[in-house]
């Protein structure tokens, strides 16, 4: 069971990656790890020696049959979480953590759905594309994704390799000039989608709160009822 009641928990460090210096991928094995569902997300709970914690949320990117849990963490600009996954973390770290968390952000597989992420956003899509490649879900499934560049963009190639929409606002990508995805270009995503599976029973928005506003709105402009989409805004901690 997850929820306001899943407990704290230790996680070891087993890789940390940082091909760019932007984005950090971390691998962790956590302890007395619960499967969960893709879209969910960990706590992370740092502690100094005088005890002062911090804590902030990092989506699953991993499937959920992943022995490990793979988080995807962007550098914010003097970021007191992200900075220390960026500058400090190493393999054989332990860390403080508590998920899978969030019931509602979440995809099993049995409906039609459509999802969009900005930037880090994307991290909760990739776990739900693993798992439909797994479960041979994927004709379910339309995953948008958008980032400033395809350098910029977490896990580009493995969206593109798996089939996900990718625009980018900041440089062209072959013959399509930078922009924010349009409605007709959506359109025509979810009318093969619908075509294929049926209607769209579940929308799911992943990004900052400006994106999730755009991407919400193109949503409905594409087709989408919008009592179907599933926000998660990826705000600084208040
Ligand atoms: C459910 C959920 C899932 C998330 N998943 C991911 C994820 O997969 N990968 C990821 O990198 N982040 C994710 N985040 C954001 C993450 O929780 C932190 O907000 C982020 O890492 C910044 O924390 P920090 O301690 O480094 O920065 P802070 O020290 O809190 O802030 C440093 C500066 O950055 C600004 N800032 C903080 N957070 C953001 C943000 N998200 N966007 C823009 N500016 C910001 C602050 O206003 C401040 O100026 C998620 C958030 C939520 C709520």
């Amino acid at each position: 069971m997850t929820g306001p009641s899943t407990p704290w928990t230790t996680a070891t460090v087993v890789e940390v990656d940082r091909p760019d210096g932007r984005l950090a991928r971390v691998r962790l094995d956590v302890d007395g790890r619960e499967e969960g569902l893709p879209g969910q997300h960990y706590v992370v709970r740092l502690r100094a020696p005088d005890d002062y914690t911090a804590q902030r949320s990092y989506s699953v990117a991993s499937d959920p049959a992943d022995p490990l849990v793979e988080l995807m963490v962007e550098r914010m600009p003097d970021g007191e979480v992200s900075g220390h996954v960026h500058d400090v973390l190493e393999p054989g770290d332990v860390l403080e953590v508590r998920g899978p968390l969030g019931g509602w952000f979440t995809w099993d597989g049995s409906t039609t759905a459509v999802a969009v992420g900005g930037g880090s956003g994307v991290v909760p899509l990739v776990a739900m594309l693993r798992y439909a490649a797994r479960t041979g879900t994927a004709d379910r499934l339309r995953v948008v994704a958008v980032g400033k560049t395809l350098d910029a963009l977490p896990y580009a190639e493995e969206l593109l390799a798996a089939g996900a929409s990718v625009f980018t606002t900041r440089e062209n990508l072959g013959s399509r000039v930078a922009a924010p995805p349009y409605p007709e270009e959506v359109g025509e995503l979810v009318e093969d989608l619908v075509a294929r599976s049926g209607p769209v029973e579940a929308a799911y928005v992943c990004g900052s709160a400006g994106f999730a506003t755009f991407a919400t709105r193109l949503l409905g402009e594409s087709g989408v009822r919008l009592d179907r989409v599933r926000v998660e805004q990826f705000g600084p901690t208040s």
